[in-house]
Formats: C-alpha cells, structure tokens, sequence
C-alpha cells in the first residue's frame, strides 16, 4: 500500500491555530508572522515530496514542533543581534526566529545543498532581508574569518550532542556570545559530559563547565504535551 498523503491544510485555521496556542510560550504571534509561518510550511510540504527535510507530514504537528517550539529560545535571543542556525535542515529554528524578531541578522547554515537551496527559495518567497544561507560543514565555519568569533548566539536543533555543538561553535561566538541547544527531555548524560570537555579558548584550555555558565529550561509544547529543554550556555564573567 502506498503512503496517503495528509489533505492540504487549511491555512486560516493552521495559522489560527499558531495564534491562540503561542502565548503559552510567552511569544505572541501576530497574524502577519502566522501568514509567514504558512508560507514557510506550505513551501516545506511541497519540497518534502522530493527531498527529506521534516519526517512531520501532519500540518497540525508542523506547526506545534516546527513553529511554536522555534518560537521558545526567543526569550534568550536579544534584538538587533546576529544568529547562526547550525545544521538548520528545512530551516528550523532560525526562519521563525527570525520571523519573530525581525531585528535579527540570521545566517543558516547546513552541509546539504538541496536544503539550502529550499531555505533560500523560503527566504525570497517571504522576502526576508537580513538573513543569508550557507551550504558548509559546520566543523569548517571556524576557518573563516567571516564566522570565527563573529556571532552573538549559535543555536541548534536536532543537529548533534552537546559536546559535539559545543566543540565546533563555541569558536564561533563572540567574547559574551552565548551557545543554545534546543533537545527533548533527557539532558542529563549530555549535560554531565560538559563536566570534562576540554576546549581551547584562545590558549588556555579549560573545560566548558569553566568556559560556560549553563542554564537549562524545560518546556512544555502546547497542544501535544511534549517534553522539551533549552540548555543555554553563557559566558562565565571574568573569562575573557
Ligand atoms: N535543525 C533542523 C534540522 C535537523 S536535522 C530541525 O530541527 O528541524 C540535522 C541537519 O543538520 C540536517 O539538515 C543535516 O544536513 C545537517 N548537518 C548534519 N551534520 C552537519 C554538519 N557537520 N555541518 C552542517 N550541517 C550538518
């Protein structure tokens, strides 16, 4: 039997939907931003026929773990500050990020061309300025002048362990930069792994722990009642 195909969602009550259920993540969404949060899924169903960008073909569930959750590290994010999405995938969460806080500047970045191409083809559709795609390893960004040491916060999603996204990103901040992971519930053993990770920050080696204040933030996605968390990872005063 072949896979059905979920019937096209109706747009109005999807983006209605965004709207009610967003203050319970304290981030209320205007109806211009939910009519771009549309534009952004309805490009996403289309081009997940072709390549794999999102195992989510419910629109419902698009727009709870997809939108509202993107919407939940905006409170660590300041405005009219510079965002590096590592590993965004279909775009997630730097696009909505960048919806719902317009003054950001956003640079995504993924290893796959066929994904940056569906990001830049969202972008022009919602005529986003201020936002650029990139196709690279992130493990290659801190040899460019043009990220090493140039972003006020990094953030991630489903992209790798923290030990690994803390590795290759914390180059990629400035001096009071901060780190954002976004995980589901079970944080534990990656958190204890920071104990021992060992970075070097400009010569002198220390461990995360020492580098990094970190802060974890469990939530609640409205409507299906998922477990997530946000480990945030902000310079410890004094370490320059
Ligand atoms: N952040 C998105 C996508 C997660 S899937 C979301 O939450 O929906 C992980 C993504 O990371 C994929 O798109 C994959 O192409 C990308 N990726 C994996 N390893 C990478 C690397 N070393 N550098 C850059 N991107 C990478």
């Amino acid at each position: 039997m072949t896979k059905s195909t979920p019937p096209p969602p109706n747009w109005k009550s999807w983006q209605d939907l965004i709207i009610r259920h967003a203050p319970e993540l304290d981030m209320p969404v205007s109806e211009e931003q939910a009519r771009m949060f549309a534009i952004h899924a309805d490009e996403l169903f289309r081009w997940n026929r072709k390549i794999n960008l999102t195992a989510i073909t419910d629109p419902t569930e698009a727009a709870i773990k997809h939108f509202l959750d993107a919407l939940v590290p905006a409170h660590q994010i300041p405005d009219n500050t510079s965002l590096l999405d590592v590993g965004t995938g279909g775009g997630f969460p730097g696009i909505p990020l960048k919806v719902i806080k317009p003054s950001l500047t956003v640079t995504l970045v993924d290893a796959t061309l066929k994904k940056i191409n569906f990001v830049r083809q969202v972008i022009r559709t919602m005529n986003l300025d201020n936002i650029t795609a990139v196709q690279d390893r992130a493990e290659s960004l801190i040899n460019d002048p043009l990220f090493a040491g140039r972003f006020d916060t990094v953030i991630c999603r489903a992209f790798d362990a923290l030990p690994g996204f803390v590795s290759l990103s914390h180059g990629l901040i400035r001096t009071n930069g901060r780190l954002i992971a976004m995980k589901g519930p079970q944080v534990e053993t990656e958190l204890k792994q920071l104990e021992t990770l060992k970075l070097n920050i400009n010569g002198r080696v220390m461990t995360a722990r020492d580098r990094f204040s970190i802060d974890v933030y469990h939530y609640t996605l409205p409507v299906l009642g998922d477990q997530r968390s946000l480990i945030i990872l902000t310079p410890d005063r004094g370490i320059t």
